[in-house]
């Protein structure tokens, strides 16, 4: 529960292979947007496709 199939978001743009959630410190990228990245610590994850692709 919780985690979606991803099946209607595969043509969209911005989508990075299932993993649209990048941490702007370390540029890890993750299939959930976490509160703090766990790679780095740092707060500042978001969704890759506000970015601007
Ligand atoms: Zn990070």
């Amino acid at each position: 529960m919780g985690v979606f199939t991803g099946a209607n978001d595969a043509s969209r743009p911005g989508n990075l292979d299932g993993r649209p959630y990048i941490c702007m410190g370390c540029e890890a990228t993750f299939e959930v947007q976490y509160h703090s990245c766990p790679s780095c610590g740092g707060f500042d994850v978001r969704r890759a496709e506000w970015l601007g692709e």
